[in-house]
């Protein structure tokens, strides 16, 4: 049920890692202004906070990808949880982390499973 271990477990050693799709506490919210949405979660990896921001429906301002939904400005929010990889920036330097890493962490990279993040069964 508790597979979750709250600790920041930050002897990981750096590993450029595709996790697949994980099952991690996340959520993504939108900040006051509007203009940004906020992702916030834990590293299945390090179990590190992990916090990323994307810009809402202004392509071009250094994403990897274009957004699905960038001519959908009436639409809500944007499943970015669902659709985005995720990478570990929990922005602790991990040992063996390249000095040239895009991302501060651990190096783990995920998809969220589908509907990781209302899942709390302990069913089993
Ligand atoms: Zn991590
Ligand atoms: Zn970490």
């Amino acid at each position: 049920m508790t597979d979750h271990p709250a600790a920041h477990d930050v002897g990981v050693p750096y590993l450029e890692t595709d996790l697949g799709r994980a099952v991690t506490p996340f959520s993504q919210r939108t900040t006051a202004d509007g203009l940004r949405i906020v992702v916030e979660g834990v590293c299945p990896r390090c179990y590190g906070p992990t916090v990323t921001e994307y810009p809402y429906g202004m392509p071009g301002v250094g994403m990897k990808s274009p957004w699905p939904f960038r001519a959908r400005a009436a639409h809500p929010a944007p499943d970015v949880l669902a659709d985005e990889v995720h990478f570990c920036e929990c922005g602790h330097p991990h040992p063996s982390l390249p000095p040239d890493a895009a991302f501060v962490g651990c190096g783990a990279s995920w998809r969220l499973a589908a509907g990781a993040e209302a899942a709390a069964d302990g069913g089993s």
